[in-house]
């Protein structure tokens, strides 16, 4: 991949304490290494935060053209980590994304979570880039509660090449997966945003590929949160391109997270969604989070993608 301008910052602080959605997981503060993601994800919701995700002019319009690396994350962290803190890195841009296979700042960070070990540090990332940092996940596991989340968007990669053409696929996300778990490490695959899909095979990849239970979110829409982040509109635009909208429909979604629980506990199995979903990244593994998971599925008919058209992406 060609690699995409990479910029840099000194920031006055290096973890945020967290309101809203992450709060409302567990999860005390968050940790973004770099503003802008040159991921550049259809759906992203980042660059609809604008300055409340800390972002310039530049960022959200420019979403994933550039990213900016806060070079004095690492010293900022020594200062800033506490033993109570649950840590989730990142909200707002991806930990490894291709730039960091240059600016290599997440071994500076994880150094430091080794050395202040905070309660818990959650890594969020769709990169196999990832692997490069095993001995020192290793390290750091031994002495914090170290999760991976890694994020499977859909079972097809033709959907995930058309909302998501720079990440890594499907089948090399899953092997990363493979790779974290042989080394020991505590992985969960996060269906968020579920991009369209077949449900049934996409339960079968992730109960496949990790133990713990199944994390999802659906794709934000207005209707259901008037304010703050939401879907990009790029992604809008490629659903009616692709005649797919109810993907981006309130009944759909629900109808389809219904299922997709349905599924995952038919394999055996476990699903929640939402600010619950990502509880689990928080809770123990023996938490009783997922008893009061949202409605199981009943019996009507399954949500099925309809494949993509003749025509291809604006
Ligand atoms: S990887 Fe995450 S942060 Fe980066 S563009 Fe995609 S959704 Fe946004």
């Amino acid at each position: 991949m060609r690699l995409l301008p990479i910029e840099e910052t000194h920031a006055r602080r290096i973890l945020s304490p967290v309101s809203g959605f992450i709060a409302a997981a567990g999860f005390t503060h968050s940790l973004t290494p770099a503003r802008n993601c040159t991921y550049g994800c259809t759906y992203c919701y980042v660059p609809t935060m604008r300055i409340q995700a800390g972002l310039k002019p530049e960022d959200w319009r420019h979403w994933g053209e550039y990213t900016t690396y806060k070079v004095n994350a690492p010293e900022l962290l020594c200062k800033e980590l506490r033993p109570d803190q649950l840590i989730y890195c990142s909200p707002l841009t991806d930990p490894y994304q291709p730039a960091e296979m240059n600016q290599e700042i997440m071994p500076l960070i994880l150094e430091q979570v080794y050395i202040h070990p905070p309660k818990l540090f959650v890594i969020q990332t769709r990169s196999p880039n990832i692997l490069r940092d095993t001995r020192l996940l290793q390290a750091v596991a031994e002495h914090t509660d170290l999760r991976i989340s890694v994020s499977i968007t859909t079972d097809d990669d033709r959907i995930r090449k058309i909302f998501e053409p720079r990440c890594e696929s499907i089948p090399g996300r899953l092997r990363t997966i493979e790779e974290l778990r042989a080394a020991g490490l505590n992985v969960y695959a996060t269906v968020a945003p579920i991009l369209p899909c077949e449900p049934a095979a996409l339960a079968r990849m992730v109960v496949e590929a990790t133990s713990n239970p199944i994390i999802g979110d659906p794709l934000h829409i207005r209707q259901l949160k008037p304010r703050g982040a939401t879907t990009r509109d790029a992604a809008f635009k490629i659903l009616d391109h692709y005649e797919q909208p109810q993907w981006a429909e309130v009944e759909f979604q629900q109808r389809l997270l219904e299922v997709l629980d349905h599924e995952i506990r038919a394999l055996g199995g476990e699903f929640a969604w939402g600010p619950q979903g990502f509880s689990c990244l928080t809770q123990p593994r023996s938490s009783s989070a997922l008893a009061s998971s949202p409605t199981r599925a009943g019996k009507r008919s399954t949500p099925t993608t309809r494949r993509p058209a003749k025509r291809s992406p604006r």
